[in-house]
């Protein structure tokens, strides 16, 4: 089991420089189930460590994966240009040790968006080859037509693309809904293919990645932290 410092642990965990945190814990604001420990130097077993921090609950993780349920109205970037930035709505922790959210949702899409800060899964999950498919809750300006489902399954053309792009999955829902599963994760897809096939998207919410579905009880701007168990269901 690794062995790490106090003042090790909190630096890792994005609560600041190796000084800082020292100061934090000199400061008396670090307790252990509850118990005040002012040693930085204090050697602990990382696995499963809790500890808090001026009275709020952490737990070591030596890499961080997360979902969110996007709200409308913020922009996946660092540097937004229109709205604020979805970074707002994590704790600057995680933010301050490299958090990154997984691809991108629009300002106006809605629903699961994974963060983490393990480069390797960024990667593979944004990576084209990998291939996870993302399925989308897509409400329609115009009724659905059933030639609207049948282009999207059979591939639509998208300006710059060399081929036609074929929708993995296409299940109407109600007169103005549908649930479409794309394959790649091409700058605003569904909303140029939902066109492509004649129509337009008024409303985009993103209900699973991979095996991965939305939690329901996340409201809007909440996160879950995700456990292995959530990270094979991903794919
Ligand atoms: N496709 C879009 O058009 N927008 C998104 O946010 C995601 C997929």
């Amino acid at each position: 089991m690794p062995l790490l410092s106090l003042e090790k642990i909190l630096h890792s965990q994005g609560f600041g420089s190796r000084k800082l945190c020292r100061i934090m814990v000199f400061n008396g604001r670090v307790t252990i189930a509850g118990a005040l420990c002012d040693d930085p130097q204090r050697e602990i077993e990382t696995d499963r460590f809790q500890f808090e921090v001026d009275g709020q609950r952490w737990q070591y993780r030596q890499h961080v994966y997360l979902a969110m349920n996007k709200p409308l109205g913020v922009e996946c970037s660092h540097q937004p240009q229109h709205h604020p930035s979805v970074y707002r709505l994590l704790p600057p922790q995680l933010v301050e040790r490299g958090v990154q959210c997984v691809g991108r949702l629009d300002q106006d899409t809605t629903g699961v968006l994974l963060f983490s800060d393990d480069g390797a899964f960024i990667h593979a999950y944004s990576a084209p080859k990998k291939k996870v498919p993302k399925v989308y809750q897509v409400t329609t300006k115009h009724p659905i037509q059933h030639e609207l489902i049948a282009a999207l399954l059979s591939g639509v053309q998208l300006r710059d693309e060399p081929a036609p792009i074929a929708a993995a999955g296409c299940a109407q829902i109600t007169e103005n809904v549908l649930h479409l599963t794309i394959a790649e994760g091409k700058y605003h897809q569904v909303k140029r293919m939902i066109a492509a096939a004649g129509n337009r998207v008024d409303g985009l919410h993103r209900i699973a990645v991979g095996g991965y579905a939305l939690d329901p009880a996340l409201n809007p701007g909440e996160f879950s932290w995700l456990e292995p168990g959530d990270l094979e269901k991903i794919g």
